[in-house]
């Protein structure tokens, strides 16, 4: 058997290696998660409340540390890092506090003396994750989950081992019993194995296209329920009536954050030839004066990416678009090691194919449109539907905007992000359920229809 690999993307230092589970331990930890799940799932909401507040007590508490564990192992700022910590003690919380309410017996009037809704846990839950928020993606999917009564496996992204063996320990030290919250130290052959056992009730995964298709074919061959969060080429649509420093300043937040690796960054920069040249000259000028290095150094905006490969495929789509045309603004080569410098494209055509899928780096693609209706219809020329923003302050536009974006969710006048508050995901490859909000936590339940008479 192979080991699942720490490797600090700034500087290319192992950190830590660990053998990967074998199908001893794989059936081990599903029999454990599936005998817990009856004793959890007749647990109170109160006691499963007070278990994930401490867990956010902890996450609060010992943010620093993980952050630096987070920055270490994926690159991202450290500042980034512990503000995604903080932001999972948040959805923590959240959950903590309105899980009881989403989750309450609903009466409905019927032909029954009684009848209505109970909703129940389904058991045994898969999370396979990322790298890129490596607590964030983890807590949004788990502290629903768990609050609803299922327990969980999680398979983390193999390059962030360190983060997936911390997390299982979070859980134990906030109080949840032995098998509530389980790490697999597997690779992503071994979900298979996972997924087809019938103790197994549902899976989530978040991940690329390749991988969600992956795991909704075998989820489909053995009949469980998914959630898929997939990628994303989210729209950064500006009109000529917005304020456009403000839409300047975000889009440049937009498109770095996570040094440019997030599912909802905005990577398709759709601009109204009115503001099209000022827009696209204050965005290079921002750029040019964004500090590229090492993560730990508070000074640094923009870290590594995550592996040498993901590099060289962001390398590869600059590059093809170069070659068809593109005009570079600033940046389009690597820096060395991991580092790839905040760029700018313009007078990209728009039917090329890099066009069509994302763009997972610091990579700023611009188009310039000579109205909404075009805006509109190259927003909704790609394959996916995750996230959109949308910058103008005429009522008419934004209107027409939150109704025809094919997409998850629509911003305007703001960057897409997530909140607990609200629900997230996407359609077209984009994916299918939701997470977050009263939605996520109605994913992985059992909408039990009760009626007496
Ligand atoms: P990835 O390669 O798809 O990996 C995601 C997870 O899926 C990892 O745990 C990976 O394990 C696993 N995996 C890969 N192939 C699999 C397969 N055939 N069967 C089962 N599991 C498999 O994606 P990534 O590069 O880590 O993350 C970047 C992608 O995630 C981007 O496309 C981004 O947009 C998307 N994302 C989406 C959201 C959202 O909410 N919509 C949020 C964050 C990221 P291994 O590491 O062992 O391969």
């Amino acid at each position: 058997m192979g080991h699942l690999v720490s490797i600090n993307p700034a500087t290319g230092e192992e950190l830590a290696r660990y053998p990967v589970f074998d199908a001893g331990q794989i059936q081990s930890c599903i029999a454990q998660a599936h005998e817990r799940f009856q004793s959890y799932r007749r647990i109170p909401f109160a006691q499963r409340s007070a278990w994930l507040k401490r867990v956010a007590g902890i996450l609060e508490e010992r943010k620093a540390e993980f952050g630096r564990l987070i920055s270490l192992e994926m690159g991202k700022t450290l500042a980034s890092a512990v503000a995604e910590v903080e932001k999972s003690a948040w959805v923590c919380r959240y959950y903590a506090e309105e899980a009881e309410g989403f989750l309450a017996e609903r009466s409905i009037a019927s032909d029954a003396s009684r009848s209505g809704i109970r909703y129940q846990p389904l058991g045994v839950i898969l999370a396979v994750m990322p790298w890129n928020f490596p607590f964030w993606q983890v807590f949004r999917c788990a502290a629903p989950a768990l609050m609803a009564g299922n327990t969980l496996l999680l398979k983390h992204a193999s390059n962030v081992p360190q983060s997936a063996l911390t997390l299982e320990q979070i859980f134990r030290e906030g109080g949840f019993p032995p098998g509530v919250f389980q790490t697999l130290l597997i690779t992503a052959a071994q979900v298979a194995e996972v997924v087809a056992d019938e103790r197994v009730r549902g899976a989530a995964l978040t991940g690329s296209e390749a991988a969600g298709s992956s795991l909704a074919r075998l989820a489909g061959q053995h009949l469980k329920k998914t959630v898929l969060e997939l990628g994303g080429s989210d729209p950064f649509i500006v009109l000529p009536s917005a304020d456009l420093e403000a839409a300047v300043a975000t889009a440049v937040t937009a498109r770095l954050i996570n040094n440019g690796q997030s599912c909802i960054a905005a990577k398709r920069f759709i601009l109204h030839r009115a503001i099209a040249e000022p827009f696209t000259a204050a965005m290079t000028e921002r750029f040019r004066r964004l500090k590229v290095g090492d993560p730990l150094d508070p000074q640094t905006d923009v870290g590594p990416l995550a592996t040498p490969s993901i590099l060289q495929e962001v390398d590869g789509q600059v590059q093809a678009l170069v070659q068809a045309g593109a005009k570079v603004h600033i940046g389009g080569s690597p820096l060395g090691g991991n580092f790839y410098p905040p760029t700018i494209l313009s007078d990209i055509p728009p039917d090329h194919p890099v066009a069509h899928q994302e763009v997972f780096g610091p990579v700023a693609l611009l188009f310039t449109v000579p109205d909404v209706s075009a805006a509109i219809e190259l927003a909704n020329n790609t394959p996916f539907g995750l996230g959109a923003s949308a910058w103008t302050t005429d009522p008419e536009e934004q209107e027409r905007l939150l109704e025809e974006l094919e997409a998850g969710s629509v911003f305007i006048n703001g960057m897409v992000k997530s909140d607990p508050r609200l629900p997230f995901g996407g359609i077209k490859r984009s994916g299918y359920g939701r997470e977050l909000s009263r939605e996520g936590i109605l994913e992985f339940v059992n909408v039990k229809t009760i009626w007496v008479k």
